[in-house]
Parts: C-alpha cells; structure tokens; sequence
C-alpha cells in the first residue's frame, strides 16, 4: 500500500516535471525563431514597418492589403501569456460543442494553428506561418475571452520594406510604425500592456 502511494506521487510528479518543462520549452521555442531573425537583421540600420499588437483592432486588412500574396503578416504566439487551454477562443469557432480536434470546428480559414496535447486539460497551440495569410480571426478570438497571446507581426523574411507600407495606408488603427531594422519586431512576449 505505501509502495503504491509512493509510485502514483512519484508519476504525479513526473506529470507535473514534464508539463512544466514543456511550457517552458514552448516559450523557449516562440522566442528562438523570432531571436534568429533579431540576428539576421542586426547589422542593417534602415528602417522597417512593424505592427503595434496593442494598436491593432484586427480589421482584416493586414490579409487584403498586403502588396504580397499571402500577406507579410503573419500572427505569432505569446507563449508565456497562453492559458494552453483545452477550449481555445483563437482555436475554435464560437459556441463549439466539443473541444476534439475536427477541420470544421476551426476558426483559421487556413488550418494554420496546431494543437498538440500536452497533459489533462492542457493543449499547446502553434502558429503554422507558411500556411498564415494574416487575417486576425485567431487573434480576434483570443483577444475575446483568452489571455490575447495571438498576435500579428510583419515577418521580415517575407516582406519587401515598401517605401509606403500599403497595409498601413487601410489600417483603421494607426498600428503600423516605423522600427531600426536590428530591432524591427514589437512582441508581446509575455507581457500585457498596462
Ligand atoms: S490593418 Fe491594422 S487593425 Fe487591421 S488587422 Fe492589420 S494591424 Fe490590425
Ligand atoms: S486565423 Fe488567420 S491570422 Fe490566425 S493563424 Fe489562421 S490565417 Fe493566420
Ligand atoms: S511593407 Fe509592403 S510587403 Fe511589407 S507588409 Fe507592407 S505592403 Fe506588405
């Protein structure tokens, strides 16, 4: 009997281990892909277009106006911020009736979010950026009744640095900024504005 007590605290505490160090990791990961885009910029000094995540009202726009097609905008995932929760507003359509992965009950038009269990009732949500087309309906979702750790940034591998940003011209919240490109991205990254 306390062999037995012994060995389901012990298993509890691996569950606990692993869930924290896959959190961990998942936030370690959202930022190493962005950090190596820091880097490949880091000796340029002219001046990019970037997205004010706590300006944007996800219009639409950054998927329609974009002089590329798919859009240079792509959303992003705050990972310190997510809940990782089974019910995700970014995930899932609205009024969903159960939360089991099936193409239908997907808000992304794209299938550009991932979701991958982790432990009960924990779910990990990444963004898919070669499927992305910018369109904001994730980030309108978490924003609604989630933590808002979707957000959008121009992606500076993918964007061609027009001289007057064609998104900017339609955005509707003045969130589009001029940055140095060493410094051209305004992440979330775990943090929510006051
Ligand atoms: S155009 Fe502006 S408000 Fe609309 S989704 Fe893009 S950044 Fe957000
Ligand atoms: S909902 Fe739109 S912005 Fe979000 S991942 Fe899908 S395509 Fe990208
Ligand atoms: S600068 Fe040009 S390529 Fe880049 S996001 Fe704006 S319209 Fe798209």
């Amino acid at each position: 009997m306390e062999t037995n007590d012994k060995e389901s605290k012990k298993s509890a505490m691996n569950r606990r281990d692993f869930l924290q160090m896959g959190l961990r990791g998942a936030a370690l990961v959202g930022l190493a892909g962005v950090s190596g885009y820091l880097i490949h910029k880091s000796t340029d000094d002219k001046l990019v277009w970037q997205i004010d995540p706590y300006k944007c009202q996800q219009c639409g726009r950054c998927a329609t106006e974009c002089v590329l097609n798919p859009s240079a905008v792509k959303a992003v995932h705050a990972y310190k911020m997510c809940g990782y929760c089974n019910f995700c507003s970014g995930y899932f359509i609205p009024n969903v009736k159960d939360f089991g992965t099936a193409a239908e009950k997907e808000l992304c038009p794209t299938k550009a979010i991932q979701r991958t269990f982790i432990e009960e009732p924990y779910y990990k949500y990444d963004i898919k950026e070669d499927l992305c087309i910018g369109c904001a309906k994730c980030v309108k979702g978490c924003g609604a009744f989630g933590n808002g750790s979707f957000h959008l940034q121009i992606r500076h591998d993918v964007c061609v640095n027009c001289n007057q940003c064609n998104i900017a011209k339609a955005c509707p919240a003045g969130a589009f900024v001029r940055l140095p490109a060493k410094d051209a991205y305004l992440l979330k990254n775990g943090w929510k504005k006051g």
